[in-house]
């Protein structure tokens, strides 16, 4: 398969990320948007890549997920922002992808192809699919489920760390390895520190080493191994 995550898994996970992907292509629809057609092996590429995240523990299979739509390339959708104040502000931006907590994954496919190339440091796909697992508490607040108090409070920390790694990165040779747009939110820092951690986990590692630990626990994965 072109994916490669999928291609670095060791034999024992690809099966394992086969048969989710299998589970994830009979429970999710497909649907293409502004025209897009939709062929083999699109809805394969998207499912196997979801499936890493879900390797080595119980699967719920995106619980909330009812729908993948495929855009053929960027989108635009309308936000609307009220502040304070009750100013209304109604704007056009784009995206190459969103993560709805009711039911959506939407994915523009040149992102998609993006993610496919070996040296990309980024993956839509991980990105969106990670929003679902966030969405998994009822909320994207940029923690999943966790077993315990002291978990979650690890967790936090860790993406603390992260926060202040990006903050204090001025780019250059040492440039952090996480992506400045996690400190959009916690949510965004959860999506990105997780492709960071799959893509380039060797830095993930040297720069915030509490939250390479606490994301191969939860992912119950060790990509420097791989
Ligand atoms: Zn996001």
């Amino acid at each position: 398969m072109r994916i490669p995550l999928y291609r670095r898994l060791p034999p024992h996970d690809q099966r394992e990320t086969e048969a989710h992907a299998r589970v994830l292509l009979a429970e999710k629809r497909f649907e293409a948007a502004a025209g897009f057609e939709i062929r083999a092996p699109m809805p394969l590429l998207v499912a196997s890549q979801a499936s890493i995240l879900l390797l080595h523990r119980q699967s719920a299979y995106f619980p909330k997920l009812r729908s993948i739509i495929l855009y053929p390339a960027n989108f635009f959708v309308s936000t609307k922002h009220v502040d304070p104040a009750g100013f209304v502000t109604e704007a056009e931006e784009i995206r190459s992808g969103e993560s709805w907590i009711h039911g959506a994954v939407v994915l523009s496919w040149d992102e998609v192809e993006l993610g496919l190339d070996p040296a990309s440091r980024r993956n839509v796909v991980v990105h969106e699919f990670v929003h679902q697992l966030d969405a998994q508490t009822g909320d994207m607040d940029g923690t999943p489920p966790l077993a315990s108090a002291t978990a979650r409070a690890e967790w936090a920390a860790a993406m603390r760390d992260a926060r202040r790694i990006v903050e204090r990165d001025t780019g250059g040779a040492n440039h952090a390895p996480i992506d400045r747009y996690g400190l959009k939110s916690p949510a965004e820092m959860f999506a990105v520190a997780t492709e960071a951690f799959f893509l380039d986990p060797r830095s993930v590692k040297r720069y915030v080493p509490t939250l390479y630990r606490v994301l191969a626990r939860y992912y119950q994965q060790d990509p420097l191994a791989w």
